[in-house]
């Protein structure tokens, strides 16, 4: 069976209901083998002030020193531009122990999907390319999901890339995406995987049955997943 984890939950620092210990509290209490608290990014409106990031990073650290699992320090950065740049500071990217990075908001006036869903995809290609990220959050959904709307070249050529550049993508319980063709293109070509729940209540810390089931339909294997990475550290 493959171990569950989380690594997409928020706390008070950006929407999240509750603080760092509590969300790790209760995934030891739902089994999982991980947790990341990942709040949102400074440019997001309910996102972190730029001067809560030390503190927030304080917090994380004394819930791990508590916990009987890996905690790890993360942000879900939001891409900002066409070019793919993210709102994390420079000198602070070094600190966290997972950057997960999402698109929350695409500065073009179009409400075309397909126009959405290309401008979507020039923007993670970018991102992918020039930024240290580890997890894609929801992948192409953004209002709504938006992977149906390329052409198979273009899914291909996101797989080799996150594949290349060692970007996970993440199975959002939240959202159900990615769909199943997109997993598959992305399997075949290496790109690991990553569970979030993108729980914001302690409720949702860890409610994995989604991606676990979906894990299982595409016969994913425990050297698919981001885990390992985290817990040989
Ligand atoms: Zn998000
Ligand atoms: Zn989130």
């Amino acid at each position: 069976m493959l171990p569950k984890f989380d690594f997409h939950v928020h706390t008070i620092y950006s929407d999240g209901e509750s603080a760092a210990a509590a969300m790790v509290e209760a995934a030891e209490a739902r089994g999982l083998m991980a947790v990341a608290i990942t709040d949102h990014g400074p440019e997001l409106s309910v996102g972190i002030s730029p001067h809560k990031i030390v503190p927030m990073l304080q917090d994380v650290t004394a819930a791990r020193e508590d916990a009987e699992i890996p905690v790890l320090a993360g942000i879900e950065a939001n891409v900002v531009d066409a070019d793919g740049a993210i709102d994390v500071d420079e000198r602070l990217i070094d600190r966290f122990d997972i950057i997960i990075m999402g698109i929350h908001r695409l500065r073009i006036f179009s409400r075309e999907p397909s126009e959405l869903a290309r401008a979507y995809f020039h923007a993670i290609m970018k991102a992918m390319e020039h930024q240290r990220a580890d997890v894609l959050a929801h992948p192409f959904q953004l209002h709504r999901y938006l992977a149906p709307y390329l052409s198979r070249e273009d899914i291909a050529a996101f797989a080799e890339s996150a594949a290349k550049r060692g970007v996970a993508i993440e199975l959002n319980s939240k959202y159900r995406v990615p769909d199943q063709g997109l997993l598959e293109a992305c399997l075949r070509e290496g790109v690991k995987l990553s569970i979030g729940t993108d729980a914001h209540t302690v409720a949702e810390v860890g409610r994995v049955d989604w991606p676990m089931a979906m894990l299982k339909r595409v016969g994913a294997s425990q050297e698919d997943l981001i885990l390992d990475r985290f817990l040989r550290r």
